[in-house]
């Protein structure tokens, strides 16, 4: 599988990489450090978002600026990152990914070439570890967006899969231009005062359920309102909640409109698989951190259901 990708890349001009929907640091950085290297062999890189709110704190990686919400008319390779399923991509129904990049154990297999490594803590992790295998050079912006990728999406390398080999290639990272205390600013110490309003909404909503072992807490549309924040202020609120002694399982519900509602799941405890939870509420994830999608009016069945299920 590897070579055949490999081939491909090399074969292709026009690259164009995809992030996924409601888009993180890992989705993003991997995005541009895959590209930014591919554009030193080379080859001419579009960058997709099809989303238009990008999370300003990652304004610092390379062609930030550059992203765009559309397709091009036309391209030669079409690259999915850290999207788990084709509905996470954004594209519109029927469009081909070619190649997926991803460490998501829920993974479909939508691309037709999927390279998913669940056992890294990121996705930048698989596509570094595709980099040394062919050889592909990492510049200091790729290198810069990969190290971003693993930092975001390993809680700074606090959560599970963390090992030897993630400090070693991030120690790697770091000697071809990565430089961490830079990026620990640009990406923890540029928070609004709306994000922290939010923050202390959700603390005055967490309710802790079964015996303190579930936290919960929901932020509804007047919440964002009142306190003027962005949905993507809300990305680390489910860990205040997960961070009490007592709680094993955290979960967090935001209201997208006035019909749907997005729910986070973050766990603690090697019994309890958010991914297997999620997948089967129609969305995905990791066995300690997932999410899903739902309808509004179904939301206290399903975390009565999730609470039921987790805490027997
Ligand atoms: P979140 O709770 O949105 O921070 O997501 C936690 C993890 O689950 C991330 O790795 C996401 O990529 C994944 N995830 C969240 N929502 C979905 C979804 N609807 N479908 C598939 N994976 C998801
Ligand atoms: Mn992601
Ligand atoms: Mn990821």
């Amino acid at each position: 599988m590897d070579q055949k990708v490999f081939k491909l890349i090399k074969k292709s001009h026009h690259i164009v990489i995809v992030s996924h929907i409601n888009p993180d640091g890992d989705t993003l950085g991997s995005m541009i450090g895959l590209g930014e290297a591919l554009k030193a062999e080379g080859k001419k890189i579009t960058y997709i978002n099809t989303q238009n709110e990008l999370p300003l704190r990652f304004d610092f990686l390379a062609s930030y600026d550059k992203i765009r919400s559309c397709l091009p008319k036309k391209y030669d390779l079409l690259i999915s990152v850290d999207a788990a399923s084709f509905d996470r991509t954004g594209l519109d129904n029927g469009v081909e990914v070619d190649i997926s990049f991803d460490h998501h154990k829920s993974n479909t297999n939508f691309a037709k070439y999927p390279i998913t490594d669940a056992s890294m803590a990121s996705t930048s992790l698989v596509i570094y570890n595709f980099f040394k295998k062919f050889s592909i050079k990492i510049t200091k912006s790729s290198a810069t967006a990969l190290y971003s990728a693993l930092a975001e999406d390993s809680g700074f390398f606090k959560f599970d899969r963390v090992n030897q080999d993630t400090f070693l290639i991030a120690a790697n990272l770091v000697k071809l231009g990565a430089d961490p205390t830079f990026i620990a600013d640009k990406l923890t110490k540029r928070n609004s005062l709306a994000k922290l309003r939010i923050t202390e909404i959700y603390l005055r909503k967490l309710e802790l359920k079964a015996d303190a072992k579930v936290a919960f807490a929901k932020i509804t549309l007047e919440d964002f309102e009142k306190s003027g924040a962005l949905k993507s202020d809300t990305d680390t609120l489910v860990n205040l909640g997960l961070s009490l002694a007592t709680v094993v399982v955290s979960i967090f519900a935001y209201e997208i409109d006035d019909r749907k509602i997005k729910v986070s799941l973050r766990s603690k405890s090697d019994h309890i698989d958010c991914s297997q939870i999620a997948t089967k509420l129609g969305g995905g994830g990791h066995k300690r951190a997932a999410g899903f999608t739902a309808d509004i009016k179904e939301i206290d069945g399903i975390i009565a259901g999730i609470i039921k299920e987790t805490i027997k």
